[in-house]
């Protein structure tokens, strides 16, 4: 598995993470790796200080594992879902020992699609997270609560909620990433106000901090995603609590998914 560009020691390291979907076949893109990779070395981006991940889908990932392998790149990948079982009778489904043989850093868990459209639980996700972990893969797990959810329980319930359930099911010293993605901002063109994001990035730093402890809460990353754009990035950015961001639209344009990861120049946070 590929070293995920963050220690304790290091410190939260910002993490920028373009969500595919269901875009790009594998020549598609193998493409547009070379050209993010092309893009960010001749800005000087330095990956030490924002790591760069992109989450292809399952079809892609042996092509963008050889390029990056290949050409030295330092971008890392996942997977943007993963069975909560291991290998076995389960048609149509993809283990997380797979990904990992396949040098997969992070794996996406309980998007809201995933949630919305294929019903995924709480008890689904914190089944798949644990997995992924036993695999050694980083799972970047989403939260977010829907505009109904935040008319009747407020912005931070029902994501601390989810994130309580996925604690429950994984071991104290995991590593982990939280991306809060309140559902009425995904592709709504509507983000969330920084001042949102950073209110409920706090509830849930707090929810880990009261679970695992205060280290675990110093070194967990706490991503924003939501119509996340170059011209908004640097507002997200500059909360103490938000440590990256996972961008799904915007992540399929290099120059604009490019100027996301190198906000810290093009914007002067
Ligand atoms: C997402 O799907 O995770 C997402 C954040 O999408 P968008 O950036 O398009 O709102």
């Amino acid at each position: 598995m590929a070293r995920v560009n963050r220690s304790p020691a290091d410190g939260r390291i910002p993490l920028i993470a373009g969500n595919w979907k269901m875009n790009f076949d594998h020549l598609q893109a193998i493409a547009f790796v070379q050209k993010l990779a092309w893009s960010l070395k001749d800005a000087r981006h330095d990956f030490g200080a924002v790591e760069v991940a992109v989450f292809p889908p399952f079809t892609d990932l042996r092509s963008v594992q050889t390029l990056v392998a290949a050409d030295k790149l330092p971008i890392v990948y996942g997977a943007q879902d993963v069975c909560a079982h291991a290998p076995g009778a389960f048609t149509g489904e993809i283990a997380a020992s797979f990904l990992a043989q396949l040098d997969c850093s992070y794996v996406l868990i309980g998007h809201s699609e995933r949630r919305t459209f294929y019903g995924e639980t709480d008890e689904v996700i914190a089944a798949k997270t644990a997995a992924a972990i036993g695999a050694g893969l980083v799972p970047l797990v989403c939260v977010g609560e829907t505009a109904e959810d935040l008319e009747t329980h407020g912005a931070s319930a029902v994501p601390v909620a989810q994130l309580n359930a996925v604690l429950d099911a994984i071991p104290k010293t995991a590593d982990f990433v939280v991306a809060y993605e309140p559902v009425w901002a995904i592709g709504s063109g509507q983000p969330a106000t920084p001042e949102q994001a950073q209110q409920v990035a706090s509830a849930l730093r707090a929810t880990i901090a009261a679970r695992l402890g205060d280290e675990a809460a110093a070194v967990t990353r706490v991503l924003y995603g939501g119509s996340v754009k170059a011209d908004n990035i640097a507002g997200f950015m500059r909360q103490p609590d938000v440590d990256g961001a996972l961008v799904g639209g915007a992540s399929l344009d290099v120059e604009g998914f490019s100027a996301i990861v190198r906000y810290q120049k093009h914007v002067g946070v």
